[in-house]
């Protein structure tokens, strides 16, 4: 694994940080303006190396992490970025043999994480509307992780109902998850977990109330997360000037067995 091989998709980086991503192939060659790498010198050659261009210019081989690959791939829908994604991992508490239900699946981003982190034993279930995100968040997915046998994708409208459960976890990023509170009561098991992610304050408000509504939930937390990257070099060490503000609001509840249920 630690070694490039056929069919591999690599960013090649370079000392400015600039990044061409290839798919490796027998014979290919990469042309990066009027210099050329040929495929078959990066082939059987470990991850991280340095490489040349025919003229000399460095580059550095590298599998793309999944963070980096989310930010560049292919968008249908928004994605969620990376310092979301890691917390919904966390508090959404996916752990290995999970059973996770998401929608909509958006253009896969948090598929991926999902999938990663239920493992080979667990498995996702991902509802959608739009046949054109469906497929491109499946062909994202195929290039980054290959064939997902543990991965159904259902054409159908969560709002109106769900057919899967019971399920360990709920994931939602789509814009009114109110909606699919009743159908998360009976579609988690007890115990399990909702999570949804809801941009602006009144959405947030309304799905609260919805989660408080329910005698079936409990443990409703909202919190956000802001990550400030820094500059160190030097003797400037100081945050970055530019960071992004906002994405969006993270509620979480619990499932709960109230006593007269
Ligand atoms: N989490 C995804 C992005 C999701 S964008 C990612 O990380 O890539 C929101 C998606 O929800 C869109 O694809 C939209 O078509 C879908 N959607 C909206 N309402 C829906 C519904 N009622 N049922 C199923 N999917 C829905």
């Amino acid at each position: 694994m630690s070694h490039l091989r056929l069919g591999d998709r690599i960013h090649l980086v370079s000392y400015k940080d600039r990044r061409y991503t290839l798919v490796l192939r027998a014979g290919g060659i990469f042309q990066f303006s009027g210099e050329t790498l040929a495929h078959d010198d990066l082939i059987g050659k470990p991850e991280g190396m340095t490489v040349r261009t025919s003229r000399g210019t460095h580059f550095i081989a590298l599998r793309p992490t999944l963070a980096e690959y989310v930010v560049k791939m292919p968008r249908g829908a928004q994605v969620i970025y990376p310092k979301d994604l890691g917390l919904i991992l966390m508090w959404a508490d996916i752990y290995p043999g999970a059973k996770v239900l998401e929608a909509g699946i958006g253009s896969g981003a948090l598929t991926m994480a999902l999938l990663r982190s239920v493992g080979e034993k667990g498995s996702v279930i991902s509802y959608e509307v739009r046949d054109d995100f469906a497929k491109r968040a499946q062909e994202n997915i195929d290039q980054f992780m290959g064939p997902v046998p543990n991965l159904v994708v259902r054409m159908k409208n969560i709002y109106e109902g769900i057919e899967d459960g019971p399920v360990d976890r709920l994931v939602l990023d789509l814009p009114e998850p109110w909606q699919v509170v009743p159908h998360a009561v009976t579609a988690l098991r007890p115990g399990g977990v909702f999570l949804c992610l809801l941009p602006t304050v009144p959405q947030v408000q309304q799905v609260v109330a919805a989660l408080q509504a329910e005698k079936g939930f409990g443990f409703i937390e909202t919190f956000e997360t802001l990550l400030r990257t820094w500059n160190i070099d030097g003797r400037s060490v100081r945050p970055d000037h530019r960071m992004v503000a906002h994405s969006a609001f993270l509620t979480v509840a619990r499932r709960i067995v109230p006593e007269a249920e």
